[in-house]
Order: structure tokens, then sequence, then C-alpha cells
């Protein structure tokens, strides 16, 4: 844990108390606040309760007084569509709000790093997809290099769980908008923003207060290093903003697909190859075609964004590209779970918007394709351009029928059930071929989240590979 610092003896209010919000209890209360908890669900008061905490009424009249700053969790609106009732509470009696994150910044130094011989690093992530792997696949390359390091934020761990830092050690951190929009303080060493696409605009008013809180994490005292996807004309305005012109090498840019050998420093991926240019000489080149854990073009701009940020903390190529290889990838995206005479099956069930289903399928050239679920709104007729290497689709859930009719003309079978999708597409799949789990649908219908779905999926292909 790292205890808070710079509330001892002060009063800190906690709304959310699930689990970063306890942690964030916890951590203050180890560092001597005095941390005020409320949450609207009985049962998670209940929790905090059954843990020795007693909770405070923070929706009640002057229940701010004498309090210094409410820490909130990211789940809990603190602006738009509107501000919780607590939020606006304390925006009224002028008190800060800020986060786990705002707090991990302002307590992670300790006096004995003085003695260490190298400082400890922290590495942010944010952008629209690909945070996650990029995260993991930074943390598995430290590891293979032999630096200590932890992993924390969005992905799983609670910042403020992890445990003090070590001599040299790496803390890689996944941030997502709703983090790096309320954090107070945002100061990491190496920041990467790996690209972006629409996504929660109820919570940031629209597309420009969205990119404006991934902004933040570069805005905010400015990381030593940014890398910068520039695919898209926000990434490229992000990039030009944080350098003194295009031989700045303290921004890495980024890319899949684009030429970028006019800058200080840049990593891309063309046609399956990395490759790593400084003052306009190619330095170093890796083979991302037989890399399993990675495939597909959106795979290799998170490769990019890892190999950029470590080649930034002093790792070299060489070693870097063998933990590519042994780079396992996560479960539900792109992950490998099965193989029979030829096809192989992969659990992409995080694939749960057009986005992300779009990329799984230029990521494959034969696909036997399970889609479906609970749709979104919008549809998937956006999909239609990327279904020419569907050999056919194997429709699922509450959406099938309405995903039938937006395919064009790709063969299809409408099967309702995981179960079925999977024994008509492994029945029917030629040697070569994949059968893709990327349902561009939420999974609410048939089960509680897109992990279940993964797992029901990985457990149908193990009954057809043992067949
Ligand atoms: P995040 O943490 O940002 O949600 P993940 O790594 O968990 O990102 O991937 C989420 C989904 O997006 C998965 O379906 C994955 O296959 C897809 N994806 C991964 N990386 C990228 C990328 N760089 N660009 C677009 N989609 C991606």
């Amino acid at each position: 844990m790292i205890p808070v610092k710079g509330h001892e003896g002060q009063k800190v209010a906690v709304l959310g108390l699930g689990r970063s919000g306890l942690a964030t209890a916890r951590a203050l209360q180890a560092g001597g606040a005095e941390p005020l908890l409320w949450d609207d669900s009985p049962e998670a008061r209940a929790k905090a309760e059954a843990e020795g905490f007693s909770c405070t009424d923070l929706t009640r009249a002057g229940a701010f007084d004498g309090v210094k700053a409410l820490i909130t969790s990211p789940g809990i609106p603190h602006l738009y569509p509107t501000p919780n009732k607590v939020i606006a509470r304390a925006l009224e009696a002028g008190i800060p709000v800020d986060n786990d994150i705002g707090l991990f910044f302002r307590s992670f130094a300790g006096p004995e790093w003085d003695d260490f011989d190298i400082t400890p690093k922290v590495v942010c992530i944010t952008g629209s997809n690909g945070k996650s792997t990029t995260t993991a696949l930074i943390h598995h390359i430290l590891e293979v290099a032999g630096r200590p390091t932890q992993m924390a934020g969005n992905i799983g761990t609670g910042v403020l769980s992890i445990d003090p830092a070590q001599d040299g050690e790496v803390v890689v951190l996944e941030l997502s908008s709703y983090q790096t929009d309320l954090a107070r303080a945002l100061t990491p060493d190496v920041a990467v923003f790996t690209n972006l696409s629409p996504d929660h605009l109820d919570r940031h008013a629209g597309m420009g207060g969205y990119f404006a809180a991934k902004r933040r994490l570069f805005a905010e005292g400015g990381p030593d290093r940014a890398v910068v996807g520039v695919d898209e004309t926000e990434g490229r305005f992000l990039a030009n903003q944080l350098s003194e012109g295009p031989q700045d090498d303290r921004v890495i840019r980024i890319s899949s697909g684009q030429k970028l050998d006019e800058f200080g420093w840049s990593v891309f991926a063309r046609k399956g190859f990395l490759a790593e240019w400084r003052r306009g000489k190619q330095v170093a080149s890796i083979d991302l075609r037989e890399v399993a854990g990675l495939p597909g073009a959106h795979n290799h701009q998170n490769a990019c964004a890892a190999y950029a940020a470590c080649r930034s903390l002093g790792i070299g190529p060489k070693l870097i590209e063998a933990a590519f290889h042994s780079f396992a990838g996560l479960p539900h995206r792109s992950q490998l779970v099965g193989e029979r005479a030829g096809v192989r099956f992969i659990n992409d069930s995080k694939a749960t918007n057009v986005d992300s289903a779009a990329k799984a399928l230029q990521a494959f050239p034969k696909i036997r394709w399970i889609a479906g679920g609970m749709g979104k709104d919008g549809g998937i007729a956006g999909l239609v351009p990327y279904l020419g290497s569907v050999v056919k689709a194997y429709l699922i859930g509450h959406s099938a029928r309405d995903f039938a009719l937006q395919i064009g003309d790709t063969p299809h079978e409408i099967c309702e059930t995981m179960a079925q999708a999977v024994a008509r597409a492994a029945a029917e799949a030629e040697p070569g071929e994949v059968v893709l789990l990327a349902p561009a649908a939420a999974s609410f219908d048939q089960y509680p989240n897109f992990e279940k779905r993964g797992e029901d999926f990985a457990a149908q292909v193990a009954v057809v590979v043992k067949g």
C-alpha cells in the first residue's frame, strides 16, 4: 500500500466504496488522514463497515464542514451529464475533487529514494483502445528485462494498493479518461497516448471534452518523454504541441500503417514489420508477423507504443523482440484459446463495439465470425467494409436477427447460443481459417460481463477441440 501524504490529521471524504474507494480509504488512514466514507448503495457501505470503517452520510447538510478534499471513484460523474449530488454539494462548499491517481502521484516518492541507485519511474498509458494490452506488454517487457515492476490502475489493482517502490522500479499504470480527467496531480515520467475514437461522450460532454481529459496526462507537469499515436488528427496535434519541432526527440511518434521517417524519434509498423527511426535513420527493426500474442495491425500499434516506452527506459531492441514472443496476450483480446486441424480459435470477447470488432476482423485473412449479443446504438452497418475476410457469420444473442439484416450479402446462420455457434463454425471451418469471437455487442443479454462470455467461448472451444 502507498500511504497517502499531505492529508495528515485532515478529514478527507471518499465517495464510492468499490475496490478503488476502499483501497483509497485504507491508504488515507495509513497516511494519518481521517477518511469520511459514503456510497449510495447500502451493500457497499456494509462491506466498508465490515472492514471496520464507519460511514458518514455525505448527502446531508453540513457534511463537508472541515473537509479538505473529496476523493471519488471513476464511475461517478462529476460534471456531465450531471454531477452526482454529493459532488455537487462539495463543489458548492468550495471543496476540491480528486481521485486515487492524484493522491498516488503526491504520495509515491519517499525519502528512501535518496539512497536508491536508480530512481523509480512511472509510465502511464491512456487512449481509446489498446490501453490494457499496451500496459500489460510494457510490464511484461520490464519483467523479461529483470527490472522490478508493478502494474496497476484501470487494469485491475488500484494504484494505492501497490507496494512502495524498490530501487530501480518501474510502475506501469493504465489510466482511463475518467481517471485522467480528475486527478489533481498527474506527473508520469513516460506518458503514452495510443489512439482516439469516440467513447464515453456523455461523461465528457462530447469529443472535445473526451480528448481534453486524455490530454491532461501530458499537460499537468509534463512527462519527460511522451509516446504519441499519430494515426488520428488529435494525436498529431498533441505530438506537435508537446515538441519544439519535428526533430525534438522528447516526443516519440508511433503509427500502425504510416512511414514516419522525418522525425527526431519514431516507431512505426508497416506490412508486419516494426521500425525504429532516429533523426532520419532506421536504427532497429522487428518482424511482428510471427508474434502470436500480438496479431493484427491494431496490436502492432500496441507493440509500437510498448516498444517506444521501453526504449525510452533504456531497454534494448533485441530484448524487447524476445519479450514480444513470450507475451501471451491478455484474456479476451485476440487471445488464442484452441487449435484443431489447422483451425485457430480466437477469443476477442472485449470487442464490444464496432471499432474494436473492425480491428479484430482485419487481423485475420479467413474468418468464421461469431458475433452478436446486446447490440449498441448505431448498429453494425459500419462493419460492412471489413467483412471481406468473413467466410461466414454465426450470429448469437438478442441482436442475432438484427445483425443478420446489417451485414449485406455475407453468408450467415442464426445460432442463438455460443455452444451452437462454436459447434457449427468448428464443423464448417477449413484448415487455415480462424474461428473468431468478436461480438460487436455487449454481453448482458446472455452473460454478466464480457469476461464470462469469453470464458464460455473458450469452454465450448475446449469441447470441440477434444471432440
Ligand atoms: P482498452 O484497455 O483501451 O479497452 P484493450 O487492450 O483491452 O484496450 O483492447 C480492447 C479492445 O480493442 C479489444 O477488442 C482489442 O482487440 C481492441 N484493440 C486492442 N488494441 C487496439 C488498438 N490499438 N486499436 C484499436 N483496437 C484495439
